[in-house]
């Protein structure tokens, strides 16, 4: 086993957990065994909230602009370790070389804004009245939590790490149990590049402390990335004992496309966004609403599928259940009608027989009503449903509970705005199959994907790490003494 040593990181330290207990880790890529993680107890939780807690007050007063040189000095180490990093990624969540490289540059990025925050949170001043003064600023927390899924072990840490301890408070991070290993690696450069023991903690484990997380008192912030079931159920308990919450949930991503689409353009958006990352994003196109006659784009569509290749340019899902759970959703749709136009069921890479691949699969003629149609499928799987009107194809994305992203491909300006207008997502595209904003604009979606207030990076981050203090001031103007008279 290559990583037999995994603990818990408490108070700088690599941790054991008391439990004792451990769960098996396996590399999608080959389906071999390459870790023991902790599966914690609520004391160990109990522990790093302990030394987060010791350590956080120190922080919170160390003047924001000297924090940030932690994080420069981060996304230096983070430059340098470029490649070990993209490879451990890979190793653990079964993405290509490439995706997970990019995870890091996106980290990179996170990181970049969380240096630009002094900027950012200088606060307001103004006199109320005669001789009344007002400010604000914006205060840490205290201690946070962070938890976070399988599927971007790497950049998704790094939405929160970064601006949640720049802005002054500590960190306990709950891995993904699938891949506990590039958090631990987070944590030795957060080290080296200077930041104070127990102001970042690691505890691993599964649901258990997911819940000691929403329960514990001296928790004043969760934030909680991954499934909409998951979302709703920590949403619940963190705010049950008054902490703060903005839980992101999953989704269910709609593509329209319209007749006047540039084919090249659209079909190999539409593809890359199916099939990147192993369709395993919250962002990855899943339904495509042809609207009109849009065969011709359909026929490039499954042209460019066809080119994305398991073990090549097209990494592993996570498990064997998520395989297994993949191909149930394609056999069930064609046993409903559904015609599969490409079939990456059975895909088997040579030399690595053990791994977990689905190839690209495009199903035409989906009806709304099938499962594939209103389900996260979470794979590299498009369906593809078929409108007369622009307005039907609307309808179909505003039905479905999710709103994380939704994009339209077409050439006429008017119809790209009354779609971004109409679409009931938080992310919107023209001609965009992923439309993630880049920083300074925030990531989240709306309705099931999104529970809380507010998005997850960018500036509206600062709001959910900090809270406002406002101090009025009155000063005596006859209150005059000359202490040298
Ligand atoms: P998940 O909900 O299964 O797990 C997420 C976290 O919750 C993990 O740390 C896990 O240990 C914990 N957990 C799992 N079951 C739990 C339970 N019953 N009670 C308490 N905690 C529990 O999600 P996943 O499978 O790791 O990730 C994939 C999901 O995440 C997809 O639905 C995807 O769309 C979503 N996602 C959403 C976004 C977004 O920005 N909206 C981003 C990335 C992933």
């Amino acid at each position: 086993m290559k990583y037999p040593d995994l603990s818990n990181y408490i108070g700088g330290k690599s941790t054991p957990s008391a439990s004792g207990k451990t769960l098996d880790v396996f590399s999608p890529l080959d389906g071999s065994l390459i870790a023991k993680m902790p599966l914690s107890n609520a004391s160990d939780l109990n522990e790093a909230v302990v030394a987060a807690k010791k350590a956080q007050p120190a922080w919170a007063k160390t003047p924001i602009k000297e924090r940030v040189q932690v994080f420069f000095r981060y996304k230096t180490l983070l430059e340098k370790n470029m490649t070990e990093l993209s490879k451990l990624v890979q190793e653990e969540n079964g993405k290509t070389f490439d995706e997970a490289r990019a995870e890091v540059e996106k980290s990179i990025e996170l990181t970049e804004f969380a240096c630009s925050l002094p900027q950012l949170i200088s606060g307001e001043w103004l006199e109320v009245s005669a001789g009344v003064e007002c400010r604000t600023e914006h205060a840490p927390l205290g201690v946070v939590a962070s938890i976070v899924p399988f599927n971007f072990p790497m950049m998704v840490p790094n939405w929160t790490i970064p601006n949640a301890i720049a802005l002054g408070n500590a960190m306990i991070l709950k891995p993904s149990e699938l891949v506990p290993l590039s958090s631990q690696k987070i944590a030795a450069l957060l080290k080296e590049a200077g930041l104070p023991d127990g102001i970042f903690n690691i505890v691993n484990g599964d649901r258990d402390i997911v819940e000691a997380i929403c329960d514990h008192p001296d928790i004043k912030a969760v934030s909680f990335v991954g499934s909409t079931k998951v979302a709703k159920i920590v949403y619940a308990r963190a705010t049950s004992t008054h902490k703060r919450a903005l839980a992101l949930g999953g989704a269910k991503n709609h593509i329209l496309v319209l007749p006047d689409a540039h084919p090249a353009m659209t079909a190999s958006n539409v593809a890359a966004s199916m099939a990147g990352c192993a369709g395993q994003r919250c962002m990855a196109a899943s339904v495509m609403v042809g609207v009109g006659e849009v065969n011709h784009i359909v026929e490039q569509l499954c042209d460019e599928s066809k080119k994305i290749v398991a073990g090549k340019n097209l990494g592993a899902v996570i498990s064997t259940q998520a395989k297994e759970r993949i191909e149930r959703y394609i056999t069930e749709a064609e046993a409903e009608g559904a015609k599969v136009l490409v079939d990456g069921r059975k895909t088997v890479v040579a030399g690595s027989e053990g791994g977990y691949y689905v190839g690209p699969t495009v199903i035409d003629h989906v009806r709304p009503d099938m499962n594939i149609a209103k389900e996260e499928v979470f794979g590299p799987v498009l369906s593809i449903l078929r409108t007369g009107t622009l307005d039907e194809a609307l309808a179909i994305e505003n039905a479905n509970p999710y709103g994380n992203a939704a994009s339209v491909f077409t050439q006429s300006g008017g119809l790209a705005r009354y779609v971004t207008e109409h679409a009931s997502a938080g992310m919107v595209g023209v001609n965009i199959g992923v439309p993630v904003p880049r920083e300074p604009f925030s990531f989240g979606g709306w309705n099931d994907s999104k529970f809380g207030v507010g998005d997850i990076t960018g500036k509206s981050s600062i709001e959910f790490w900090t809270q406002l203090k406002k101090t009025t001031t009155k000063w005596n103007p006859d209150a005059r003494t000359n202490w040298m008279s």
